[in-house]
């Protein structure tokens, strides 16, 4: 008896687990991703990219959700990108820039008012650094897509002295990404929280006065 109380007991706190870790990733905040990738780098490479990418705002709290766009190398892709907004952000993998410095392999388009949603990476310089040993090409397009989406994500000022913000990244990031070198801190994960809240509220109030004109 005492065992089949201890059982019932043991599943009813497996259960709550489940609920528990169910309500926790639904509540997650989520960002969509639209994802151009137009310097034809192979699908399988920009999946891993986008599965590094994640799992550095997941370790933040946050979702990210990625449409992988019609491109000319990617024909069949979905078609995406009918909103954009804070929570709504579009990236372009293009081969390289025409005028940036060689050691900058990415670049997030802000506005005065620190808002924006377009960023770039340039895989020829990843490929580079690739060849030159540093990581796999998805590792490091990973990581150089999360720092350009935090630019997008905490506005003007995002960098920072640690983590993935850094301005400047070293190999040892490549190299070994889980030793911490490309989080967001508690301050920057709170930063991007309210402003992806912010703007869930102002969706929100302009659903809700839309609904009202509806019924008058
Ligand atoms: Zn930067």
């Amino acid at each position: 008896m005492l065992q089949w109380v201890r059982f019932l007991l043991l599943v009813s706190l497996v259960e709550l687990c489940i609920v528990v870790n169910a309500a926790t990733v639904e509540e997650r905040p989520q960002v969509f991703v639209s994802v151009f990738n137009n310097a034809g780098v192979d699908a399988a490479t920009v999946l891993l990219a986008e599965n590094m990418a994640s799992r550095i705002y997941q370790e933040a709290g946050f979702s990210i959700i990625w449409q992988n766009c019609v491109t000319q190398q990617q024909p069949k892709a979905d078609g995406c990108v009918r909103i954009l907004d804070s929570r709504h952000l579009v990236l372009h993998i293009e081969h390289q820039p025409r005028t940036l410095d060689a050691d900058i392999y990415g670049v997030a388009f802000l506005g005065q008012d620190g808002l924006g949603v377009y960023c770039d990476v340039f895989y020829d310089r990843v490929a580079k650094l690739h060849h030159a040993g540093k990581a796999s090409e998805a590792t490091i397009l990973g990581i150089v897509a999360a720092h350009e989406l935090g630019h997008l994500l905490l506005g003007s000022h995002a960098h920072a002295p640690i983590g993935i913000m850094r301005p400047q990244l070293q190999a040892k990031d490549f190299w070994a990404p889980g030793l911490g070198g490309i989080t967001l801190s508690l301050q920057q994960t709170r930063r991007i929280s309210d402003r992806l809240a912010r703007k869930q509220a102002e969706r929100s109030s302009k659903q809700h006065t839309a609904s009202l004109r509806t019924f008058v």
